[in-house]
């Protein structure tokens, strides 16, 4: 349930409203807004059966709302949520450009692709120090090591950094290194994983499952959110289809779809979506497009050599060209104010 107050009413009446619903065990999430401000009432609201809030002379109405999901959802919070890392804004026409290598190496491996996506116009340096890869026999990532080399990098090349965290037992350690936690696909529905990162104040990567539907995905930002971490960043990777010519279905009608339902920003990885190189180009475009508000590209300078995902990495000149049409693209569609 949401409810709606007449603009300019004083903090003192929304304070009381409030607090008569949370001495019934309710929860609420505020959302002020430029011209109005909403209550969103989270829990069972036939405790509120005795209380006439509807007619409260400050209330302009009482909205209920059907969707499982609340903080995430728009209803809730009419307004984009505009995230801000190290001045790396995402979201209200800024572009969040997340580049680097799938997995970190070395030191030299990441400085050399830090280097080169920076100059090209990131302004995130990705890289991964836990793998969850398919086989347990794969590269599984340089775990701490990796993750003193890509703060060290990050602050080399001044790009905010973004790594996934895999196990509630590393949180609070990738924490302590990274700018921005990334959870992936595979688990977009580890429900104690979610939760643990919900109490963190950092902006969370939340990739889509990869059977997951919009609804269950949004579930998942629920979990972190309810958690009190209201910084979560959607990221489209492609889902599991019958199609077998490319890695993943890279869904891109689930951007508008996920811009009518929710407050939080969206970005795309046309990389893991294609899982070839030649495809990242022309979807990380669809995804601008289409209304997301950044990118997350691998990149590596020798992709023969890398040690995981190398098919889909950029080289330096294609990472060029992508931000060069980027550049071209995304002031058509109100996008890059930052770039
Ligand atoms: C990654 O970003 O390197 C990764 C493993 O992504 P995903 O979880 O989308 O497969
Ligand atoms: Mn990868």
């Amino acid at each position: 349930m949401i409810i709606v107050l007449k603009p300019q009413t004083e903090p003192e009446q929304i304070k009381h409203i409030v607090d008569m619903i949370e001495k019934v065990g309710l929860r609420t999430h505020i959302s002020a807004g430029e011209h109005q401000t909403i209550i969103g009432v989270i829990g069972d609201k036939t405790k509120l059966a005795n209380y006439p809030i509807s007619s409260i002379s400050c209330v302009e109405s009482v909205v209920h709302v059907s969707k499982p999901y609340k903080m995430a959802s728009r209803d809730f919070h009419p307004e984009d949520t505009i995230i801000d890392v190290k001045g790396a804004k995402l979201g209200g026409g800024n572009l969040w450009i997340v580049a680097g290598p799938c997995s970190i190496e070395s030191e030299d491996q990441l400085r050399t692709v830090a280097k080169f996506v920076k100059n090209a116009g990131a302004n995130l340096l990705r890289g991964g120090a836990y793998k969850p890869r398919t086989s347990p026999y794969s590269f599984q990532g340089l775990g701490e090591e990796g993750l003193k080399l890509l703060k060290k990098i990050g602050e080399e090349t001044s790009l905010a950094t973004v790594t996934e965290v895999m196990d509630t037992a590393d949180v609070e350690l990738v924490a302590e290194y990274a700018d921005v936690l990334q959870i992936g696909t595979r688990n977009a529905q580890n429900f104690s994983l979610l939760k643990q990162v919900g109490k963190l104040k950092k902006p969370i990567v939340l990739k889509r499952g990869m059977s997951q539907t919009i609804e269950e995905w949004l579930m998942s930002a629920e979990y972190i959110m309810s958690e009190g971490n209201q910084e979560v960043v959607l990221c489209e990777r492609g889902i599991r289809t019958f199609e077998t010519a490319y890695r993943n279905t890279f869904d891109v009608l689930a951007i508008p779809v996920l811009k009518e339902r929710t407050h939080l920003p969206i970005i795309v990885d046309p990389s893991h979506a294609s899982g070839m190189w030649q495809y990242v180009i022309p979807m990380a475009l669809a995804g601008l497009v289409s209304g997301a508000d950044g990118v997350m590209i691998e990149a590596h300078h020798e992709p023969e050599k890398a040690m995981s995902d190398g098919a889909q990495s950029l080289k330096p000149k294609k990472f060029d060209l992508l931000m060069s049409e980027i550049r071209k693209i995304a002031p058509v569609v109100g996008k890059g104010i930052n770039l």
